[in-house]
């Protein structure tokens, strides 16, 4: 496996606010509206190898990957998943 590269808020612990905001953002998606453990970490992959991501940040959109992978609806502003 790959050594970690801190691309995710939850693997910055100064950042570790935002993680906790992140993680009862995802929470409060109703069910229906939520992505599933699975999608949303296959979602998270596909960020962590993207050249657009930047501590935790998408710089095509401008948002916390983790909070846009968390909604199914959501999508990747270049198509990527
Ligand atoms: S949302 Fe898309 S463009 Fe942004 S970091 Fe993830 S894969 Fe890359």
């Amino acid at each position: 496996m790959e050594k970690c590269k801190l691309c995710l808020i939850r693997d910055m612990a100064e950042k570790a606010d935002i993680y906790e905001y992140v993680k009862k953002t995802r929470a409060m998606l109703p069910e229906g509206e939520r992505a599933s453990d699975e999608l949303y970490e296959e979602r998270l992959g596909v960020c962590m190898a993207c050249d657009s991501l930047l501590s935790g940040t998408c710089r095509k959109c401008g948002c916390y990957v983790e909070i846009r992978a968390a909604s199914k609806a959501s999508g990747c502003p270049v198509g990527r998943w």
